[in-house]
């Protein structure tokens, strides 16, 4: 760690809340951070509106109107798919407060389609509108925006609170420092570079930087998420596969590979070199004009490539989601979204999500309730806590904990090690398809590489720092995810291990992790309600 002073060479804001990460969960935690009377700044990778998963695709949201019968059968409908590790107390706060965001969307003028009846349909969001709406109304409500704008390590104050961040500009050699009086962490997942559309920018930055500065995480195993594309394509939209029926070269139909369990034989096949196809030929007429209309960005790959999915088969592949489409993250201990280090809040992606769907969430609508949810909370509470801490919090000294990964001297060539990485999680071998074995080798190839980042030295130039710093996330991600799913000696939501296949009912827990160079894990009884009900230790 290095004292951080305000340097000439770097572009200095003081703020009350500093955002990390401006998708869905990130806006709306700035929109509410000023609500609740706080100055804020957003910093994010690439530009806010159109950076990370949401902003590309049409996007299923867990809508769910306030009747007792709906509302049972949602909170009831993840149970079992996410191995009865969801807590009923979030679920409730999530469908209550997306309910209210959703209004609010619709007050701010998004163009939700209307039904025969001329109601509103609310339980999908096209990720481009949307997205373009939360920068307009982050903007109106006073926040300083900083594009293009990764945040590379947070500051620490002298008792260990999150008093800040530093990062570079992508345009232009220029760094920033932002101090504020709290730090929400809405950096998104891990999808380790797989080019799955909207997911290169999100590289595990804010579990790396968080655990820099002593948090925890939680449900790391829950990290194989796998989505199903052309293989020519990025778009890992796979609900129109519902239609599809999968086949060889010449046409004929894979067993099992359009059931239940029919992408670990998609993936089977894949692995042993076979090309898999698919074919949406169940698709009606009515089905076929509704898919270009939900989703037209799903079928844009195909026109590109002159293709009609409905009446020619394509080639498909698996691409690797991690945590975007996982459920592990940032462990919380407060109804207002607090990571266990104190300053510092997780929203979105970024945080876990087992308190709403346990081991499992597919595309299924809740990331996206959980993201404007979370942010809300995350942004209030942030708000409430830096406002707290009144205007000296800007005067104390601050320690930068990014040095945590590189303390040596050697260079370090991040593409290399961005490779290796790549190589130990996104074979399905090794990932879909666990066991203790085959987890224990990649740990111990993961654990030297991190003993490698540790002897090398910080690149100067910014472009190079930021690759680093990436690649330094991606590793810290490989190393909680495989450490969690080693001690998971289970199969249970999206976690499959082939030398434990059934579910064993005395692992109904959540496994912690964390830790840098001595990765830790830890269980801890579920639900949450068990340990604490949000609802009393809500600030
Ligand atoms: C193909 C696909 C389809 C999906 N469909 C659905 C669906 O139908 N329903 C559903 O509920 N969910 C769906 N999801 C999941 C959903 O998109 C995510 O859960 C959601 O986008 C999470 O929002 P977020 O704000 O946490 O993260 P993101 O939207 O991913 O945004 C994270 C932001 O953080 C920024 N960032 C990352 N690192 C840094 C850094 N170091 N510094 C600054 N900024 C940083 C990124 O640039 C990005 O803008 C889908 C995901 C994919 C990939």
């Amino acid at each position: 760690m290095t004292t951080s002073a305000a340097r000439a060479d770097v572009r200095t804001l003081q703020t009350d809340v500093l955002v990390i990460g401006g998708g869905p969960a990130g806006c709306w935690a700035a929109w509410r951070a000023a609500q609740s009377g706080a100055r804020v700044v957003l910093a994010d990778k690439g530009y806010v509106g159109t950076s990370g998963a949401t902003a590309p695709s049409g996007t299923g949201v867990w809508y769910v109107p306030p009747e007792a019968e709906a509302r049972e059968a949602a909170l009831a409908s993840r149970e079992v798919l996410g191995g009865h590790l969801a807590d009923r107390g979030w679920g409730e706060r999530v469908l209550d407060q997306t309910y209210a965001n959703l209004e609010q969307v619709a007050q701010w003028g998004y163009p939700f389609p209307v039904d025969e009846a001329g109601r509103q349909r609310r339980t999908s969001l096209q990720g481009p509108e949307y997205m373009k709406l939360m920068r307009k109304v982050v903007k109106q409500a006073g926040v300083k925006i900083l594009d293009q704008s990764p945040a590379l390590q947070l500051l620490l104050g002298d008792e260990g609170a999150v008093v800040g961040a530093e990062g570079v500009s992508r345009q232009g050699d220029a760094a920033w420092q932002v101090r504020a009086g709290a730090v929400v962490l809405a950096t998104g997942g891990c999808a380790f570079l797989s080019n799955a559309l909207g997911c290169n920018v999100l590289t595990g930055d804010g579990y790396l930087l968080a655990a820099e500065s002593g948090a925890e995480l939680s449900g790391m195993e829950f990290s194989n998420a796998y989505g199903l594309s052309p293989a020519f394509s990025s778009v890992t939209k796979s609900a129109f596969y519902r239609w599809a029926t999968f086949r060889y070269e010449d046409g004929s139909v894979i067993d099992g590979a359009g059931s239940k369990h029919g992408r670990s034989i998609i993936a089977r096949h894949l692995e042993a070199g076979t090309q898999v196809y698919a074919l949406l030929d169940l698709a009606n007429d009515d089905d076929r004009r509704y898919a270009r209309s939900a989703q037209p960005n799903f079928f844009l790959s195909f026109d590109r490539v002159g293709i009609d999915p409905f009446t020619q088969q394509f080639p498909v592949t698996l691409r690797l989601e991690g945590t975007v489409r996982g459920t592990g993250g940032l462990r919380l201990v407060d109804a207002g979204c607090a990571t266990t280090v104190r300053g510092l809040y997780a929203a979105g992606d970024a945080a876990t999500r087992e308190l709403i769907c346990g081991g499992f969430t597919g595309g299924g609508s809740h990331n996206a309730a959980w993201a404007t949810s979370s942010g809300y909370w995350a942004g209030e509470a942030a708000a409430r806590f830096a406002l707290g801490e009144g205007a000296g919090a800007h005067a104390r000294s601050a320690i930068a904990a990014g040095g945590a990964t590189q303390s040596g001297g050697r260079v370090l060539d991040a593409r290399e090690l961005t490779r290796a990485v790549q190589h130990e999680v996104q074979p399905y071998s090794k990932n879909l398809f666990r066991s203790g074995a085959g987890l224990t080798h990649s740990l111990t190839q993961l654990d030297g590489y991190w003993r490698t980042l540790r002897q090398s030295a910080p690149a100067l130039d910014p472009a190079t720092r930021q690759h680093e710093r990436e690649a330094a996330a991606m590793l810290a991600t490989a190393r909680w995810m495989y450490r969690s799913a080693l001690a998971r000696t289970e199969t249970r939501g999206m976690h499959k291990r082939l030398d434990h296949a059934a579910q064993d009912p005395a692992q109904q827990h959540y496994i912690h992790s964390g830790g840098l160079d001595q990765v830790w894990t830890r269980s801890h009884r579920a639900p949450w309600h068990q340990a604490a009900q949000p609802a009393e230790v809500a600030a």
